[in-house]
């Protein structure tokens, strides 16, 4: 498996493309801006888009959605809480003319000789997933090095707690990847990251 980040638009949204070097399928996740640049690297590295992941529907994770998708051709899931259909924008999510798969949490999807697995972790955005694939965690806006998401989007910060606690009481450690700024891995947040630690009740309440 080989990780891409290539950090897009005014936000430096962490885009990652995630590929097997055996087959050269690859996933994008979060294609936020700069399409050209995605796809430059994606053609000049002759790899095959298999899927496109989006860890949420907040606009700065899918400014390039369309131009990569129509560009490879390959199916875009999101979790549907994050997104709406009809005519009436809804703030902070993505619209849905049809064309979008929900996952969910369990939810498996295999990438050439990779398999992506769904974990729910609202509190960000009501819809925000993290996806484990071997020992890496995309978590999008739900955990930072040393932070966590804003929850003023339309996020509940209880929620967000209780996705970090999830986070953190997975087994062993992982390498994270956020939806911004630097990587980190899961043993550094669970002794540093004050808000995992408020979570695990390292912290009294108030
Ligand atoms: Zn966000």
């Amino acid at each position: 498996m080989l990780i891409k980040t290539l950090a897009v638009g005014q936000l430096e949204t962490n885009c990652y493309v995630v590929s097997d070097d055996k087959t050269l399928m690859c996933a994008v996740i979060d294609p936020g801006a700069e399409s050209g640049v995605i796809l430059d690297y994606i053609e000049s590295n002759k790899l095959k888009v298999g899927a496109i992941f989006l860890t949420h529907g907040h606009f700065d994770h899918h400014m390039a959605l369309s131009a990569v998708a129509d560009a490879t051709g390959a199916p875009v899931y999101i979790h549907k809480r994050d997104t709406y259909s009809g005519g009436k924008p809804e703030d902070h999510k993505l619209r849905d003319t049809g064309e979008l798969r929900g996952y969910a949490d369990g939810d498996a999807i295999t990438v050439g000789g990779l398999v992506f697995h769904v974990m729910e972790t609202p509190g960000h955005s009501m819809g925000s997933v993290t996806l484990r694939c071997e020992r890496a965690l995309f978590t999008g806006d739900t955990l930072f090095r040393d932070s966590c998401g804003r929850t003023d989007l339309g996020g509940d910060m209880d929620t967000l707690l209780e996705s970090l606690r999830r986070l953190s009481s997975l087994e062993g450690d992982y390498e994270v990847y956020p939806g911004h700024a630097e990587t980190s891995t899961l043993d550094r947040e669970r002794r540093f990251n004050y808000y995992v630690r408020c979570a695990n009740g390292d912290y009294p309440a108030g």
